[in-house]
């Protein structure tokens, strides 16, 4: 998924003639001064970030006056809320809030539903997640038939919204649907929806998630990496999502990961998984020896050996890694093989120019006598501290992260002799 910011999220209700607080993006605070004299009534500065909770956080502030949105919005960019660094702040005109609603829409991909659900509630402003069930007005949508006017006006009558804005109300979900299904999104939520002091209806805040699959048809949307992440893709990551770009069999996920332990490290683990709950496992088993990991790259749903190739040469793209560990835990949907080829390629092009490296290889699945056999075969003649299993160590996490983290410390202890010997100028 891609989420996008506030901001795009809510020029994308301008174009579907959904009401919207004026307002503009602004990088500086200068800009944020521009906006609100031209606003030319008080404001609020929201930050943008890709994250929710930004009012208790901090980041949403108001201004009375041009000078004092530049200085709130000095204020706010360039710091980090929530762990995410603010290069952007929305300035709108400060509605006088009379009530808080909330509108949404998910896919609920269950068997049983597999279908759109518009969600609403008049208990908004807070945590959808925090509302009682009762409080909230469900309807699951056929998306052939579509969601239409009378929909939404069910839904806001069983809560009861009041006579005079009712009819804003549902013209706004019918907008909000319409929105979610031009844009393939999973998911898209206004909360609050404003109803100000004087009857007016407007999205006073606006999350969107595209589909993966549905940003290569919206190029307008300006999405660099198809990802749902909380900070911007590093140059790697963009790299990869070219990868995914360029060729749909299967999926490549990639990021680099800023991944923090608490206790000693040993060491650095170029990771790549498959198989999204034990690759996970299997990170974590890593985190608990005190090796933390690089990345994390995912190939799943039976790509070719093209595809994985491309991945583990990313993984092997970085600096500073002390091992290479490929987690094929379990992938019930593909052969196995076509990974222990895409791997294989890897290792004999990348083993050579790092003797001795620590290679920890597990498939587990389909095709899985073969594909070992091809790991076998293809790295024997190769200079490296490499170990093959397949199914047989699947649930052992731990056991493979304790041996991954003895390979690494008799390989850092082998660089540091040969780095000595080449002082020494033996
Ligand atoms: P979030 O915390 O990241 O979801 O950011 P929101 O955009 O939802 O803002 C958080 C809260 O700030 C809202 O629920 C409102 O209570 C308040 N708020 C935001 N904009 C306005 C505004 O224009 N006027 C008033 N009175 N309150 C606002
Ligand atoms: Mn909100």
């Amino acid at each position: 998924m891609a989420r996008l910011h506030e901001y795009e999220g809510k020029a994308l209700f301008k174009i579907a003639k959904m009401p919207i607080p004026q307002g503009d993006v602004a990088k500086t605070p200068e800009e944020a001064r521009a906006i609100a004299a031209k606003i030319g009534k008080p404001v609020v500065v929201k930050v943008q970030i890709w994250a929710g909770g930004r009012g208790k956080a901090g980041g949403v502030q108001f201004a009375a006056s041009p000078e004092e949105a530049e200085n709130v919005a000095a204020s706010l960019l360039g710091r980090t809320i929530k762990g995410l660094l603010v290069e952007k702040v929305l300035v709108e005109e400060k509605l006088a809030i009379d009530r808080e609603y909330y509108a949404g829409i998910i896919v609920d991909a269950r068997a049983e539903a597999r279908c759109p659900v518009v969600m609403f509630s008049t208990s908004g402003g807070m945590d959808i997640e925090s509302v009682p069930a009762d409080k909230i007005a469900l309807m699951n949508v056929d998306v052939l038939r579509g969601f239409r006017i009378y929909d939404a006006l069910n839904l806001a009558n069983r809560l009861k919204v009041p006579s005079p804005h009712i009819s804003q109300v549902a013209r706004l979900m019918v907008g909000l649907y319409d929105t979610f299904k031009n844009y393939g999104a999973r998911l898209i939520e206004i909360n609050p929806l404003v109803v100000t002091a004087d009857g007016k209806v407007l999205a006073g805040d606006c999350r969107i998630s595209i589909d993966d699959s549905s940003v290569i048809r919206h190029p307008e949307l300006g999405i660099e990496v198809a990802r749902e992440s909380g900070t911007p893709p590093t140059e790697l990551d963009k790299l990869a999502w070219w990868v995914e770009e360029k060729d749909l069999r299967g999926t490549c996920y990639f990021a680099e990961m800023d991944n923090v332990l608490a206790g000693e490290v040993f060491g650095t683990i170029g990771f790549h998984g498959m198989g999204g709950g034990g690759a996970m496992l299997g990170v974590d088993g890593l985190n608990k020896q005190g090796l933390r990991v690089a990345n994390f790259a995912d190939t799943s749903g039976n790509p070719p050996a093209s595809k994985v190739y491309r991945a583990a040469k990313l993984v092997f793209s970085q600096k500073g890694i002390d091992g290479f560990l490929l987690g094929g835990f379990m992938a019930a949907n593909q052969e196995q093989w076509h990974h222990a080829h895409g791997v294989v390629k890897a290792l004999r092009e990348e083993i050579p120019k790092r003797p001795g490296f620590p290679v920890l290889l597990l498939l587990a699945g389909n095709k899985e006598k073969e594909s070992l056999e091809i790991l076998r075969e293809g790295t024997k003649d190769l200079p490296a501290r490499i170990r093959i299993y397949g199914g047989e160590r699947v649930y052992d996490t731990v056991g493979l992260a304790a041996e991954m983290k003895e390979m690494v410390l008799e390989y850092k202890k082998e660089q540091k002799k040969t780095k000595e010997a080449t002082h020494a100028g033996i």
